[in-house]
């Protein structure tokens, strides 16, 4: 027993070193996929960042991976057990941030940035598979480490496609993270997601000379938010309903608007809820154009599934936090992060933050593994590589405490020496995680165990139709 501890502690700390050798070049990755700030899937010079790393780093690369053109696959070893560690490198639109400032400064006025931090996120994950990869070789371990470069997780449901495309089919296992103030194993489900477009078609004609030759896109998009709003009373009490008008038709009210368009974006706790919210919502906005006499085209655009949750993966990768400990800041990274909650409000600083974090700047502590869970009313398409395989991840402590995420502050931390600390270690963690389920096959057959009876039968449907295709958002002219 003490001979396993010995080796396992040794397995943990190689790990760590080994991305420390290398942490200038993860560094460098992260902060430059912060600088492309792509959004989903126009990802194209991360991707190829991504793919050109892997192969440098000795792994078979394989790019526009499953048909996606912006997911690559890196893959060492062979034959099973297969291990997935997932990354992603999209940003998001309109947060465009100088780094490293205390105030809202974009660098171009409606440009992108990675406000939700997935430059660390991908290469952080770069890290881990390159330093299981290392170890592999070294110790001459069989199985095969995989790195998944996904693009699209920001409402474009990136691992759902590659999911459907068949990329996770053989994995055993599947391991990740996310950028947060916290340091804590994900121990809650999230929520089963879809969004649509509705798209209505009308007649313009004079607002004032000729209305009764028009009819109204605008107005249908109106009726149908209206309607939907009244059908959010008869929803369980756990869905969620939001809408965007991505097309109101133009800027001139004394037109009468031929085209107007809304995208829709539908929650529920479990896959199989999905369905029948999105046909209730799909009669709302029919019943819409019948009223307007207006012309609907409904346009699915993406998916992504609840996730199934594993403790035998969350504990082990809680047992790898305690032994790796949690990043460490020093006093710059104190000052700057102090200058960031100032410009956050008194409800944010308190928004989910446990009562001993609640004067400190950076955290300084691993949260307790509470294997409880619950749901998180926020969506992941980490849930649907989960159908697939036993998955477990963590958040890591890369920004100041109380940040909330898709905002400025989070584009402005994600390129200063806090984000790379966290970044590191999230790969340090990840990284022995993954490499103990490759040293301790009893463990992953437990884990299996278990996927198996959370799933209780059911298998992954895929909440992305066949005939839909992934691709960017398309921009109004
Ligand atoms: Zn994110």
């Amino acid at each position: 027993m003490k001979q396993t501890h010995k080796k396992l502690t040794n397995a943990a700390q190689s790990i760590a070193e080994m991305i420390e050798k290398k942490r200038d070049l993860y560094i460098g990755v992260s902060d430059q996929i912060w600088e492309y700030a792509e959004t989903r899937y126009e990802e194209h010079q991360s991707a190829e960042l991504m793919a050109k790393v892997l192969e440098q780093e000795g792994f078979t690369v394989q790019r526009a991976a499953g048909g996606i053109a912006t997911a690559v696959v890196g893959s060492y070893g062979q034959g099973k057990p297969v291990i997935a560690i997932l990354g992603e490198f999209d940003a998001l639109f309109g947060l465009s941030q100088k780094k490293g400032e205390s105030l809202h400064a974009p660098v171009m006025i409606g440009g992108n940035g990675h406000g939700c931090g997935h430059n660390l996120l991908g290469s952080g994950m770069l890290a881990a598979a390159v330093a299981v990869k290392a170890y592999m070789e070294e110790h001459k371990l069989p199985g095969t480490i995989r790195y998944y470069g996904c693009p699209a997780e920001e409402g474009g449901g990136g691992k759902g496609f590659m999911a459907r495309n068949g990329l996770f089919d053989d994995v055993d296992a599947a391991f990740t993270w996310h950028p947060e103030s916290v340091n804590a194993i994900t121990s809650k489900s999230c929520l089963a997601t879809c969004q649509v477009y509705f798209k209505f078609k009308g007649r313009s004609a004079h607002a004032a000379v000729s209305p009764h030759l028009g009819r109204g896109a605008l107005d249908a998009v109106e009726l149908m938010n209206v309607g939907a709003n009244y059908l959010r009373e008869h929803l369980i009490p756990e869905a969620r309903l939001h809408y965007a008008i991505t097309n109101s038709g133009g800027i001139s009210p004394n037109v009468v608007q031929a085209e107007a368009e809304v995208l829709y974006k539908l929650r529920v706790p479990r896959s199989e809820q999905l369905d029948d919210m999105y046909q209730r919502v799909c009669n709302v906005a029919r019943g819409a154009a019948l009223m307007t006499g207006t012309e609907l085209e409904i346009q699915f655009d993406s998916g992504s599934s609840e996730l199934i949750m594993n403790r035998t993966l969350e504990q082990l990768m809680y047992d790898q936090f305690v032994k790796l400990g949690v990043p460490v800041f020093d006093e710059m990274d104190n000052q700057f992060a102090a200058q960031i909650r100032n410009t956050l409000t008194d409800a944010e600083l308190k928004n989910n933050l446990p009562a001993e974090l609640a004067n400190k700047n950076l955290s300084d502590q691993l949260e307790p593994y509470d294997p409880v869970g619950g749901i998180f009313m926020g969506s992941t398409d980490v849930g649907d590589v989960s159908w697939k395989a036993p998955t477990a991840q963590c958040t890591v402590a890369s920004v100041a405490l109380g940040t909330p995420f898709h905002t400025w502050q989070v584009v402005s931390q994600g390129a200063t020496s806090i984000a790379h600390k966290g970044m590191l270690h999230a790969g340090k963690v990840v990284g022995a995680t993954a490499l103990e389920v490759l040293l301790q096959p009893e463990l992953l057959k437990q884990a299996k165990a278990e996927h198996a009876k959370e799933l209780d039968g059911r298998t992954y449907q895929c909440p992305i139709p066949v005939d839909v295709n992934p691709g960017p958002v398309k921009r109004q002219s």
